[in-house]
């Protein structure tokens, strides 16, 4: 492609939001075999909503879901900020009560002091590895998973306290935007810290085939290099700062634009809409602007 034909390219592709940092990457994303596309705010809206509370015997709904927020306030996490609200919907206008020594356990879940306790709140690796028996709640986490729900137990001072479950809907464009990557032949793969079940739920919902999952913050990029391995040319999509890392060691990393700064910093191309046939759109354009299409 001539310098002119890459800057006409550019122009036309920005018009449609699809913002490509430098030349180079709209010369070199008609060639993308495999995209990876990141489940949270991606493929959904990013904005889940608290759905179902269930306490263990002896707790009672309200007990629970005031604990369990009152350690969630803590934390940035788009989940936490849903079972925020949505305790803050149901709880009356009753103040939280205070949370204290607050942990951040990246791709497992928080813990914090309630009331003098120890609440813990989280994955069943997170259960698992602080001995807290939870087999009595899994076949209803089973249940909300392959609803498509991220269900997180609660335990107190180490025992089962109940769980909570929220739901994050895919963007209404979602299946179209992997059914036309498909229909182009290129491979669409959905990454996930979230459950298997819960992941491959929704990737169901949306069209997707195979799905990485229960892949901890730092494991996307390695995961991506694994793929990278297969000689495939692969282009990362995502919106958190989990994704940069994956979205800088891509052949073509995509972030989108109502996500973080840290994920546009680290990306090549920002998709302004949330609308993920922008992925489809950008290799369009790069094929035409290369002269790969008729
Ligand atoms: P994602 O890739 O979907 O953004 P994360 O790696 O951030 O997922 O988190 C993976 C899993 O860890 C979540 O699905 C959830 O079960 C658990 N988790 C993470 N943060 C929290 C939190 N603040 N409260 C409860 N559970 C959490
Ligand atoms: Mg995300």
């Amino acid at each position: 492609a001539t310098p002119t034909s890459i800057m006409a390219g550019s122009g036309r592709a920005a018009e449609f939001g699809i913002l490509f940092k430098g030349g180079e990457h709209l010369e070199s994303a008609q060639a993308v075999e495999v995209v990876v596309l990141d489940k949270t705010g991606t493929v959904t809206s990013g904005k889940p909503v608290l759905t179902d509370v269930i306490p263990a015997p002896l707790m009672t709904e309200q007990s629970l879901l005031r604990t369990t927020a009152a350690v969630e306030r803590q934390s940035e996490h788009p989940l936490a900020e849903a079972i925020v609200a949505g305790a803050l919907d149901r709880s009356k206008a009753l103040p939280l009560p205070e949370a204290k020594d607050f942990v951040n356990l990246p791709g497992y879940g928080v813990s914090a002091r309630v009331d003098g306790r120890l609440v813990l709140v989280g994955t069943r690796k997170l259960m698992a590895e602080r001995g807290v028996p939870v087999e009595a709640a899994l076949a209803a986490m089973r249940q909300l998973e392959d609803a498509g729900k991220t269900a997180m137990l609660v335990a107190v001072d180490g025992k089962y306290a109940g769980m909570v479950a929220v739901a994050d809907t895919i963007k209404e464009t979602s299946r179209e935007a992997v059914s036309r990557l498909q229909e182009m032949g290129i491979k669409v793969i959905m990454i996930t810290g979230d459950n298997e079940r819960t992941a491959k739920a929704i990737a169901a919902q949306a069209g997707i085939q195979q799905v990485l999952a229960e892949v901890l913050p730092e494991g996307k990029a390695e995961e991506v290099k694994k793929l990278q391995q297969t000689g495939k040319r692969i282009a990362m999509v995502g919106d958190g700062i989990n994704d940069a890392p994956a979205l800088a060691t891509a052949d073509i990393g995509m972030a989108i634009g109502t996500g973080t700064d840290v994920a546009m910093e680290a990306a090549d191309v920002t998709l302004m809409r949330g609308d993920l046939n922008a992925i489809a759109d950008a290799i369009l354009m790069s094929r035409r602007t290369m002269g790969n299409i008729k």
